[in-house]
């Protein structure tokens, strides 16, 4: 028998869904040797994952694609809800904006789950030359850690051995149900038993062929069934519920008036509805199916459910309107469950991101969008770890950072589901009833939760906030590589901790306006912002200066690291008082041999010709004299804020010594 073929790689990853493809979108940013591989033949073509939060769209805008969902998506604008009265009949009692208002440039668009996954594929050949392409009909049949060797992360260590399969065509496709011709999702669907075990044991009896590859690093982005995560021995905790779900992606046919808005319809008696308005004229509907319940298994039968079953449901549930449909594009069915990861990493060398560590119902639009976020949290740091310039212990903020909005999310997601699947109250006597007021008041406060502007990652090296440094989920204690607490108070409204917000200020060479925070890209970098203040002051200008020469002189700005930390620049003078080389220090709009001076590094805050003013001190909460200097991560979370002076420089560079290699 011949040997199987062998090779090795920086990081390998398993699964092409949302969360590995991020995953490798952040990969082919640092250019290092990655594999993908996923079980199945193809990518999905229609239905899972439709709805695009706030935060999600900004990551994509950072990437530089946010436009081409933006164009191609349905937008959310309103949410109505649907009650019924006290004669049991349904009718609108709310119309609410569909996410609050103010809170970020973008809203909610819904398109489907392929589509996003196109604008990544296209992205990951662009930027890795196409040398990086997700390998299809290939999965991992064994996997190897030397655990002697984990805490090694010198550059030749692969301590990951992983055996691979690679799938005929026809195991890599899998089964729909009921000899339909229109696509569904029940095989990914928790009423599905996983196929994973199934497919191996077919394909060794056809000695398919295999491969060994040695890694660095290896995560698992392989879904909800994940086979890293059981390898690893990792449970996740939590329960199925008895609420069983169908989902059909239809154009409907319906005198419903609010067919195209975003609704939440809560029959007397029948069950309740979501209603998502799509691209091209589609609908899809998330239905509870009130007749069907699990077995003693636990589990509900799937064979029972079929397009016809669940339209009924919803017949039922929306009467008196009417509603059928010619086409239908998708459908599934899936029982809700809430569970979470215990471990989300082992020994900083495998990790798990996305479904696999937590799984609850869709109906909040949030997995997909919580599985990239994961994937777009560990990117940037595998990157630089690999590529030797950060510590490998900024590894452990993975779990610490991510578990807890898992946690948060499965909080929120039990309280919505038993919320929407709950019948509604009668009346105020009716305590078994869900109050059609609590349902209102949590969608509204579940709404900021939803948007993904919330997260706020706790105290670590790459947090410079007070408090203790957060569990690093195995024991750990990193607070001796803290070495300094950002001062909060100069960017009272930039929180340490969140997401650097985005507010309109004007490039002071060609007063174009721009939201700064398209100016903070995913292209792997720290950024060192110089809220530069009032600079035709003397005393300012004076501050300014000495800050500029401590960061001229800095290692910080040295060769190895000028690629990996951008300075920028925000003042708050008026534009036409200042000249950019007159007034700047030559470091924060650097002089290129032959390109010349850079022009899209210093921005002011003050007023554009065509789109007026916006207060960008303001909204961050910064002095307009005085300024400070801010610090952001490669993913646009705030790391660390001090005085614009030489002292702040010195907080800075002690900040970046916990993190980066010396
Ligand atoms: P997945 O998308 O499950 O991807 C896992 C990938 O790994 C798959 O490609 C799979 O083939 C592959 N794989 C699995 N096992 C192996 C193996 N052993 N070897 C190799 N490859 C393997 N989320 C939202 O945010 N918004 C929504 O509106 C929304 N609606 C949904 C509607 C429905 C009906 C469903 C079912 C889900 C919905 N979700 C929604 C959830 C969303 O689809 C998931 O949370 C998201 O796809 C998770 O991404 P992931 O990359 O972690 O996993």
């Amino acid at each position: 028998q011949t040997q199987p073929k062998a090779s090795q790689c920086d990081v390998i990853i398993v699964g092409a869904g949302p969360a590995g493809l991020m995953l490798a979108t952040w990969l082919s940013h640092y250019k290092i040797n990655t594999r993908i591989v996923d079980k199945r033949g193809s990518k999905i073509y229609a239905g899972q994952a439709d709805g695009l939060q706030l935060r999600s769209l900004e990551i994509f805008d950072s990437f530089g694609f946010a436009d081409r969902a933006w164009k191609e998506a349905n937008h959310m604008v309103e949410m109505c809800m649907w009650n019924p009265g006290s004669d049991g009949v349904i009718r609108r009692s709310d119309r609410v904006p569909d996410v609050p208002v103010g809170l970020s440039r973008f809203k909610q668009i819904v398109l489907h789950q392929g589509r996003i996954e196109r604008f990544f594929l296209d992205h990951i050949k662009k930027h890795s030359n196409d040398t990086l392409r997700v390998e299809r009909a290939v999965l991992p049949e064994s996997l190897r850690i030397d655990e002697d060797r984990v805490a090694d992360h010198s550059p030749d260590n692969y301590p990951i051995t992983v055996q691979l399969r690679h799938l005929s065509e026809d195991e890599a496709k899998p089964a729909q149900s009921n000899g339909s011709n229109v696509s569904d999702g029940l095989f990914r669907s928790n009423l599905a038993d996983d196929d994973t075990e199934d497919l191996l044991a077919s394909s060794r009896q056809k000695e398919g062929g295999t491969e060994t590859v040695r890694a660095k690093y290896m995560v698992g982005c392989d879904g909800a069934h994940s086979w890293t995560r059981k390898q690893l021995g990792f449970e996740l905790e939590g329960e199925p519920t008895d609420y069983i779900w169908g989902v059909l992606d239809i154009i409907p046919i319906t005198n419903f008036p609010d067919i195209r808005m975003r609704c939440a319809i809560h029959s007397a008696a029948a069950g309740s509805m979501m209603v998502i308005p799509r691209e091209n004229k589609l609908v899809r509907l998330y239905i509870q199916l009130t007749e069907i319940k699990p077995d003693a298994s636990g589990r509900a039968d799937r064979s029972k459910i079929t397009p016809e079953t669940i339209i009924t449901a919803a017949q039922k549930i929306i009467a008196p309107y009417k509603l059928r449909y010619e086409y239908c594009d998708w459908w599934t069915a899936y029982q809700i469950g809430q569970r979470v990861g215990k471990n989300f990493a082992h020994e900083s060398r495998v990790f798990l991101a996305g479904d696999a560590v937590h799984t609850h119902s869709p109906k909040a639009g949030q997995g997909m969008n919580v599985s990239m976020q994961d994937a777009y949290n560990l990117g940037w740091k595998l990157g630089l770890v690999v590529k030797g310039v950060a510590q490998p212990s900024i590894l452990k903020t993975y779990q610490s950072e991510r578990r807890r909005i898992a946690q948060d999310l499965i909080d929120f997601d039990h309280k919505f589901s038993r919320l929407f699947s709950g019948r509604p109250a009668k009346d105020v006597m009716d305590e078994e009833g869900v109050n059609m007021k609590d349902f209102k008041e949590a969608f509204l406060k579940g709404n900021l939760f939803a948007s993904g502007l919330s997260v706020d990652y706790g105290t670590s090296m790459l947090v410079a906030k007070p408090g203790n440094a957060a569990d690093q989920g195995d024991g750990t204690d990193v607070s001796s590589q803290i070495h300094v607490i950002g001062k909060q108070a100069l960017a009272s409204e930039t929180k340490l901790g969140m997401r650097f917000p985005s507010f309109q200020v004007l490039n002071q060479s060609d007063a174009r306006a721009w939201e700064f925070q398209q100016k903070l890209k995913s292209d792997g970098r720290f950024r060192i912002i110089v809220f530069a203040g009032n600079v035709v002051s003397p005393q300012q200008k004076g501050r300014l200066d000495s800050f500029c020469q401590a960061l001229a002189s800095s290692p910080l700005l040295a060769p190895h690291l000028v690629t990996h930390v951008e300075v920028l620049t925000l003042h708050s003078s008026k534009r036409t008082e200042v000249e950019l080389l007159r007034d700047f220090p030559d470091v924060l709009h650097p002089l290129d041999a032959k390109t010349g001076w850079d022009y899209n590094s210093v921005y002011v805050d003050d007023v554009s010709y065509h789109e007026g003013y916006v207060d960008a001190y303001a909204g961050y909460g910064v002095d307009r004299e005085t300024g400070c200097v801010v610090v952001t991560r490669p993913d646009q979370y705030v790391g660390y804020i001090d005085t614009l002076d030489k002292e702040g420089f010195r907080g800075v560079e002690a900040y970046f010594r916990g993190i980066l290699v010396s």
